[in-house]
């Protein structure tokens, strides 16, 4: 059987050992050793990765109690094989997980809220707790957790007898019945664990809660430890200085100043949409004043370039609703042209619907509407002088 060097003494970063058994499977190699560093995946905790005689592993897993490598190629040889561990992968997850035993015990003092759920990502942390909390709760339990890191305790794997076990304080019932592994952080947490963990609580760095969320009756609680808490700091540190530098404001006024600014947008929205409302009432007056007539009917056409079609169709309407007018509109851009033909409701003799289905085949394009106001598009935009021409000749016929 594979001897295992991470419990004995997690910090092991190289070691030499001898290759015992080689399974190829689906063009990789899976190693077994006569002794490893190498932790596999299990307990919530991702495996590790690394090099064997220069050839990275991948993955390493554990079946039947035997460790596997996971390699692309053959190692050169199979005696005093180097092997390196990527230990800043490795130290991040030792962070991690004694972050969690920490805080799930944290939580569980403070709260009686039971840790449930574990996983250690490649990007962040989470534990699932079985009761709601408030925010007051969840800070007090960070503050807290953050203090039993402060206090730099004495982190110990020990393996109890079932006597021994039966008086010690575990925060959660072992899964296997022989060999039970406990992790000891001083008298603070007993817990049953698999893992890699720091000699020290000191070692965890920052636990910083991200955020969290309810959670199947509980809540998912999103946390990073250690480096993974100094890169965020830094991230968000960055964040907000640049914010407070665009803004010209304090660090800790910067969420006023976006307030303040969100809202004077909206005020300026609406302003903006009331004059651009104004405007396009002065527009409609000065079109109906120009308009040429047919048999005392206001026709009015034009081509827009550009134009928001949401605008154009309010100038329609805003013109249609005075009596006794119709309007031909286009609006051109680069890759498409619109239409949009309106009436008054004294026009009765004309039905926009049917003009618009046919001067629409000249854009090759569709749409439709009622017998007062149709609209449409489509692709050939040099065609739509044509279709303009079309539809006004159309009514004039009709209205004459
Ligand atoms: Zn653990």
């Amino acid at each position: 059987m594979t001897k295992r060097l991470f419990y004995k003494n997690p910090y092991i970063k190289d070691f030499t050992a001898s290759i015992t058994k080689i399974t190829e499977k689906n063009n990789k190699f899976h190693i077994e050793l006569n002794q490893t560093a190498f932790f596999p995946e299990g307990g919530g905790q991702p495996s590790d990765q690394g090099y064997i005689d220069d050839v990275p592993v991948s993955y390493v897993y554990e079946e039947d109690e035997r460790i596997f490598h996971v390699l692309e190629k053959l190692p050169s040889k199979l005696e005093n094989v180097k092997c390196i561990i990527d230990w800043e992968k490795r130290f991040d997850h030792m962070q991690q997980h004694l972050g969690q035993h920490i805080l799930s015990s944290a939580f569980e003092k403070l709260h009686d809220a039971e840790t449930v759920g574990f996983h250690l990502g490649s990007e962040y942390v989470t534990i699932d707790i079985n009761i709601p909390l408030s925010k007051d709760d969840i800070d007090n339990v960070e503050y807290y957790a953050n203090q039993i890191v402060f206090n730099d305790l004495v982190v110990e794997c020990i393996y109890p007898s079932s006597n021994e076990l039966e008086n010690l304080p575990l925060r959660k019932q072992p899964k296997v019945t022989e060999n039970i592994r406990i992790v000891k952080i001083d008298d603070f947490d007993y817990s049953p664990c698999c893992g890699t963990h720091p000699n020290r609580s000191g070692e965890v760095g920052l636990i910083k809660i991200k955020k969290y969320e309810n959670y199947k009756g509980g809540m998912r609680i999103v946390f990073l430890c250690g480096n993974r808490a100094l890169k965020d700091y830094c991230l968000k540190n960055n964040i907000i200085n640049e914010a407070s530098s665009i803004l010209s404001v304090k660090d800790y006024e910067v969420t006023n100043a976006v307030k303040k600014i969100s809202n004077e947008l909206i005020n300026i929205k609406k302003e903006n949409n009331s004059l651009k409302e104004q405007l396009i009432e002065y527009e409609a007056e000065h079109m109906l004043n120009n308009a040429q007539e047919h048999n005392n009917i206001k026709i009015i056409a034009h081509i827009f370039e550009d134009r928001e079609f949401n605008e154009v169709k309010l100038l329609s309407s805003k013109i249609t609703s005075a009596p006794k007018s119709v309007v031909v509109f286009g609006i051109k851009s680069d890759d498409k042209a619109q239409l949009i033909l309106s009436r008054s409701k004294e026009v009765s003799q004309i039905n926009m619907n049917e003009v618009l289905k046919e001067s629409i085949l000249l854009i090759d394009g569709k749409g439709g509407g009622t017998p007062f106001t149709a609209q449409g598009g489509g692709k050939e935009v040099s065609k739509l002088d044509e279709a303009i021409k079309y539809a006004y000749t159309k009514i004039k016929q009709v209205i004459k």
